[in-house]
């Protein structure tokens, strides 16, 4: 169930079943020659979606730009700052309070948005318990990364071993192609396995990894392979949502 898909009596009728919510959260950023710019996005939504489907959970719009700014050495990356994805994530969760939501589980397709969303879940509590309003049940917030699955990374390992990598890995690029399978594409990769290793800034992201991937070789990616991780992530992901949904407050 889509929030942008509802009307708004549509949403007054789900709040009196339910105060949980489902937000999709990516990133706009290069994936190597082969990669889509909108993986971490992609891949965050499909999942959110098929989530939604399996448990009748609300999804809310796709934050579609997150933090980027070691990729800005490739053209097309859009990165937000931390302190604006803070005041992004602040304000959607304080829009949807206003209406009475209180538990938001958040779908997450890039690493490096974790600290930040981390960050801005903390100023939230904050907010709360700086408050005055004493010992009520207050809102709570869950980040869960699609790929962090238990059945996931059984598959990752199993398909893709040591090719994976950290960055356009073969597992992301075959969630999205089977997503969007028009995306499919095919390039020699050199190295077919692309190098390992740390970076500071933009600039030193580009000279390290002058192609975009990190430790992956993204050619392995497979529509098969995406539907198998389609599949497990969101078994996975639907199970802790409807407990997380269900808890008490
Ligand atoms: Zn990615």
């Amino acid at each position: 169930m889509l929030l942008q898909l509802q009307t708004w009596p549509d949403i007054e009728t789900y709040l009196k079943s339910s105060d949980a919510i489902i937000i999709p959260i990516g990133s706009t950023e290069q994936h190597g020659p082969i990669g889509l710019i909108g993986t971490d996005a992609l891949c965050a939504e499909i999942i959110a979606k098929g989530v939604g489907e399996a448990t009748g959970g609300l999804v809310a719009p796709t934050i579609s730009v997150g933090m980027a700014q070691h990729h800005l050495g490739f053209p097309g990356s859009i990165t937000l700052r931390p302190t604006t994805l803070i005041a992004v994530i602040r304000d959607t969760i304080g829009s949807l309070a206003r209406h009475g939501f209180r538990r938001f589980y958040f779908i997450n397709g890039h690493g490096g948005n974790i600290a930040t969303v981390t960050a801005a879940f903390s100023e939230i509590y904050a907010e709360s318990s700086l408050g005055t309003g004493g010992n009520q049940p207050g809102l709570r917030c869950k980040l869960r990364n699609w790929w962090e699955a238990p059945g996931v990374g059984k598959i990752s390992k199993e398909l893709f071993a040591g090719a994976e990598g950290s960055h356009a890995t073969p597992s992301e690029v075959s969630l999205t192609w089977f997503g969007w399978p028009d995306a499919e594409r095919h390039a020699k990769l050199d190295p077919p396995i692309a190098p390992n290793g740390n970076f500071t800034d933009a600039a030193d992201y580009r000279r390290n990894f002058p192609d975009g991937r990190i430790g992956a070789n993204s050619d392995l990616a497979t529509r098969e392979a995406g539907k198998r991780l389609y599949e497990a992530s969101v078994a996975d992901l639907a199970s802790e949502y409807r407990s997380f949904s269900a808890a008490a407050a």
